[in-house]
């Protein structure tokens, strides 16, 4: 009975312990970096009309173009 018993707490410390490494590599949510929460300038892309953050936009003669749309015209 006493193996039982020493086996069943070593399984509930396995647990534990695993639970506490998995939470330190990845906390849940709050470790994507946000860099974009920041409200950001929209610009309106030329070509398709669709708003874009105007660091993600390309401009080009005083226009903006989505990635789909940059390069072209
Ligand atoms: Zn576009």
């Amino acid at each position: 009975m006493g193996r039982l018993i020493q086996l069943a707490v070593l399984v509930v410390l396995g647990v534990i312990l695993y639970r506490y490494v998995q939470k330190k590599i990845a906390p849940a949510g709050s470790s994507r970096p946000n860099r974009r929460t920041k409200t950001e300038k929209l610009v309106q892309c030329r070509q398709c009309g669709i708003r874009l953050p105007e660091s993600d936009a390309l401009r080009k003669n005083d226009a903006y173009y989505c990635p789909r749309h940059r390069g072209r015209g």
